[in-house]
């Protein structure tokens, strides 16, 4: 068995078991391994490996290369299959989350308060680390 710690398109990140590589080969093609968060197929597995008890990982220009490449990836993402809803993210999302509204994959800010108030109600929203997080467009509709 090999464990992997994997990401999804949205920078989420968690661990797997599969019994060899060829088998998350196998599993990734098929779209058998999804994010336990957000359900996304589009899994790779992480750039950054686990530092290793006691040692400490160099950081080299091409680690952090691929990584500002990936996340621009995420972005880009989030961009083109979310819609930007400015600071209203709470408002939508907690009347989404109560079939008050037709769900729909949603981007924006919230304040402090508000997130609290989601994590409360049970949304199923994440913070968005600064990298992975889209500028938002420049008009709002
Ligand atoms: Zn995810």
């Amino acid at each position: 068995m090999i464990r992997y710690a994997l990401s999804c398109s949205f920078g989420h990140e968690f661990e797997a078991w599969f019994s060899s590589a060829d088998d998350f080969d196998m599993q990734k093609k098929k779209s058998l391994i999804s994010c336990p968060l957000c359900e996304d197929n589009d899994i790779t597995k992480q750039i950054m490996a686990p530092a290793l008890k006691g040692t400490k990982r160099k950081q080299s220009a091409s680690d952090a290369q691929a990584f500002a490449a990936f996340a621009g990836k995420v972005r880009e993402k989030i961009r083109s299959t979310h819609d930007y809803v400015g600071d209203k993210f709470a408002d939508e999302a907690l009347a989404m989350h109560r079939g008050e509204k037709d769900e729909k994959p949603i981007y924006g800010e919230t304040t402090r308060d508000e997130a609290k108030t989601l994590k409360e109600e049970g949304v199923p929203a994440a913070p968005l680390p600064p990298a992975f997080a889209p500028t938002p467009p420049k008009k709002l509709n």
